[in-house]
């Protein structure tokens, strides 16, 4: 170098180029030809017909990088056949034994980790200091993480099994990185897989299997990887095999897969959209959160799920901030993936490109400003964008609303704390959320009351095995890493299935005073006594259009005239529940408790009463109807103990931070109780979600008369207005399809037919519902573990708190 360059090298410290080598990348693609098959049964095998479709580089788009196979019909079931053919040998294995696979794949990972760093940049487009120093660390850390629980599941996890085969499809923005947080747990809880990449990335997952097969030797057909696209996608979730789909995508994709696989009885975990706050408080430190802001939203150029792509900075500091975050805009570098000093690298591909122009295009429509920095140069001949600032937003703009996927942050102001968790909450997504404020105080309050999976508080954008990750709301459901994600990838043994007579099949009924009181809703003389109500807001509601149903024995005997709810009474039930749900959500797990005790020692004082209604709508002998009562009273005071003890972990993760898992509510569910057991099959649903601070409308039907004679009990034990509603119909089902459709209704669980249940399924896609259905079987509600009902009764939020950095 001469002497005048390094001079005005060392007066404007400028960057020099500083490129990645990728010669043992080019040799690995060189040594396939460039052509891949699919991964299949331990082996490569060629496409039975689909062909092969090209991927390319998105930082030299006329670069083709290699020919990849084209899933057919043929060769998902080709893969699927393999995966459930390893399956018996696979699950049988000793945990240990399976951690030992899994703990050599980190190791093969770690070897070649250049190699893959360098082959992901090239595929996806991302920068290789984010390949090298995130994306594939966090790959090997899944590995070894899971290669723990594999270790540990017999003692950890026990009267839980594998479920078999579960099929996996992942998107193009992480592609590694989301193919460990699928395979890791799956396998290492003893399924097997068949995963489909993007079409845009399917290359490190490529890697890996030849990796597999060849360093590993993973046995055949545990892991296998079928390239294609959406067409590939579909025959693999359609498959009768498969007992699990877990998908990460959109929300749009996501709601035609929970669509699709309606009724099937197959359990989904749905990774899905974000539209992400990172909240800026006064009391901040501004250097911090301007790197924060960075860091949330450019890295991976902001083609990331949980990207903090709506700022929300308190309004008493916004200009400050602005003026300091484009300063530092200005220093962003975009260029080669493959140089080590670029900040962004290219945009995955030509269509995500176009999405994020026109969206960028409607924000100025709508009257926002645009700012890019001036002397940020994109390369040319590539997918490049350059870091993009959006200011003068209004919440209800289509670019606050609408996850761009894309290098660009748009801005809202706030005043208080109160008008800031207004804003953040105001989407349809809940994947994460970031809180700066130097104020412990502040942001744990945020953080309590931001609905999202995850939040970081004075960070962004970190991610660790041990804590799990997911969304809320249209953010989909389900969770990956952590103990919570391996609940994801595992049955309980009798899965709660009817037949198994439990020990709770030995709670005498001869204990206590059975003095039986009159059927309610009948005279002694067997007169019609009067028309039950339903349970709305605390208070007895008429039936919207006075309309009613009997309810008979057995025989044909009427015992009662019950209220026929119609889509009024369900929504004025839903508006009372999601009214109630605040104050319910804050309130004390000990006040929840005291009053499900309260609710059991009033059920104790009406038993008899309880079990002649039984026996009398159903036709069991008293003794049968007795043991369902005792049987209620004590699932009872199972919920009201685990109420203040089902809480949640603390959990350390790598580097100086904290990971509190809360169990926090689902929130507003809507349930149809079993026909079978009126009482039992009632509080062992409502009584969990109680305890957990969901507030519920629940909906009975051929016996409602146990719920309405229920809530008159429930009116004397103290349950605040709304925090349970209580409707009576005929068809249950068509009262079910509606609170599933409701879009203020966050979770849906249905007990009873298997078109039922596929309807409700369906009907929760409007807003991505949780769902909890039965598919035509009975549950057994005295030996389903108490656990199972908390679980579904929460969702896991990760807070991560960090101290001493
Ligand atoms: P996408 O939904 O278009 O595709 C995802 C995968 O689904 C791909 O493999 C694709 O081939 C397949 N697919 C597409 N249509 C299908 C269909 N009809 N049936 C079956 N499979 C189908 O998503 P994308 O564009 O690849 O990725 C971006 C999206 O992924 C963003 O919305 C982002 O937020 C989301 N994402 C979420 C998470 C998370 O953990 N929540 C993580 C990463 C990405």
């Amino acid at each position: 170098m001469n002497k005048d360059k390094l001079t005005s090298l060392i007066e404007t410290l400028d960057y020099g180029p500083a490129p990645e080598q990728e010669n043992r990348t080019r040799e690995w693609l060189k040594a396939h030809g460039s052509r891949f098959s699919h991964y299949i049964n331990g082996a490569w095998q060629p496409p039975k017909q689909g062909g092969y479709f090209k991927t390319i580089n998105p930082a030299r788009s006329d670069e083709v990088l290699a020919e990849v196979a084209l899933g057919s019909k043929e060769d998902v079931e080709a893969a699927i056949e393999a995966a459930k053919g390893s399956f018996p040998a696979w699950s049988a294995l000793a945990g240990h034994e399976r951690a030992r696979y899994l703990y050599a794949i980190a190791r093969a990972v770690a070897k070649h980790a250049r190699v893959f760093a360098v082959l992901e940049s090239l595929d996806n487009g991302k920068p290789i200091r984010e390949t090298r120093d995130i994306d594939v660390p966090v790959v090997i850390r899944h590995f070894y993480y899971h290669a723990g629980w594999a270790q540990t599941m017999e003692s950890e996890f026990p009267g839980y099994r594998p479920g078999g085969v579960i099929a996996q499809i992942i998107p193009w923005n992480f592609p590694f990185l989301m193919l460990a947080w699928k395979i890791a747990p799956a396998i290492a809880a003893g399924n097997t897989v068949v995963i489909k990449p993007s079409k845009s990335t399917p290359l490190s997952a490529l890697l890996l299997a030849d990796i597999l097969m060849n360093e590993v030797k993973l046995p055949p057909g545990v892991v296998n990887v079928l390239t294609g696209d959406s067409r590939t996608g579909t025959m693999l979730y359609e498959h009768p095999v498969p007992w699990k789909v877990t998908f990460t995508g959109s929300t749009e994709v996501g709601r035609i897969i929970r669509k699709g696989t309606a009724g099937s009885g197959k359990h989904l975990t749905m990774e899905l959209g974000g539209k992400s706050p990172f909240i800026v408080f006064d009391n901040a430190d501004f250097d911090s959160a301007i790197e924060g802001v960075v860091n949330g939203i450019w890295f991976n150029e902001g083609q990331v799920c949980c990207a903090g792509s709506r700022l929300l900075v308190q309004e008493c500091i916004h200009d400050d901030f602005i003026k300091r975050l484009k300063r530092r805009m200005s220093k962003l570098r975009v260029g080669n993936p493959l140089d080590k000093a670029m900040d962004m690298g290219a945009i995955n591909n030509a269509e995500q490109l176009k999405k994020i122009c026109e969206l960028m295009e409607v924000g100025k429509k709508e009257g926002a400003v645009m700012w890019q920095p001036e002397n940020v140069v994109c390369p040319k001949g590539g997918y490049f964008l350059p870091p993009t600032l959006f200011t003068n937003v209004e919440p209800s703009h289509t670019i606050a609303q609408e996850e761009i996927f894309g290098p660009v942050l748009v801005t809202l102001t706030f005043r208080t704390p109160a008008e800031a968790i207004q804003l953040a909450n105001n989407t349809r997504y809940g994947l994460a959320a970031s809180i700066w404020s130097q104020d412990i105080d502040t942001a744990m309050d945020v953080a309590r009351k931001v609905k999202a999976g995850t939040v970081w508080i004075n960070s962004t954008n970190l991610f660790d095995a041990a804590a799990g990750f997911g969304g809320y709301k249209e953010s989909g459901y389900g969770r990956e890493g952590g103990r919570e994600g391996m609940y994801d990838v595992l049955i309980e043994e009798d899965h709660g299935r009817h037949s198994v007579v439990s020990e709770r099949g030995k709670i005498s009924a001869e204990r206590g005073d059975w003095n039986s009181g009159i059927v309610r809703g009948v005279t002694t003389n067997g007169n019609i006594d009067r028309t039950f109500r339903f349970l709305i807001g605390g208070k007895l509601a008429r039936p919207d259009q006075a309309g009613s149903f009997s309810v008979t024995s057995p025989e044909g005997q009427l015992l009662a005239i019950v209220g026929e709810a119609n889509r009024k009474d369900a929504r004025n039930a839903v508006e009372a529940a999601r009214g109630a749900l605040p104050s319910w959500f804050e309130s004390a797990a000990h006040l929840r408790a005291q009053i499900l005790y309260f609710w059991a020692e009033n059920l104790a004082t009406e038993k008899g009463r309880f079990a002649d209604g039984i026996a009398a709508q159903t036709g069991c002998t008293l003794d049968a109807a007795r043991i369902e009562v005792e049987r209620s009273i004590s699932r009872l005071f199972d919920f009201a103990a685990y109420a203040d003890k089902f809480g949640g972990t603390v959990q350390p993760v790598l580097g100086r931070r904290l990971v509190v898992g809360l169990r926090e509510p689902v929130g507003v569910i809507g349930m149809r109780a079993c026909d079978e057991s009126p009482l039992l099959g009632f509080i062992a649903i409502v009584a969990p979600a109680l305890a957990m601070a969901n507030t519920v409308v629940v909906v009975a039907g051929k016996h409602a008369m146990t719920a309405m004679d229920l809530v008159q009990v429930i009116q004397h034990s103290d349950v605040p207005p709304g925090v349970l509603n209580v409707l009576t119909a005929q068809n249950p089902d068509a009262i079910a399809k509606i609170l599933a459709e409701h879009e203020d209704v966050d979770g849906i669980w249905f007990f009873g037919s298997a078109e039922g249940s596929k309807i409700a399924e369906e009907a929760s896609t409007s807003n991505m519902k949780q769902t909890w259905v039965s598919d035509g079987q009975e549950i057994d509600w005295s030996s389903i573990k108490s656990e199972k009902l908390l679980l579904k009764s929460t969702q896991v939020k990760n807070i991560w708190v960090p101290y001493g950095v």
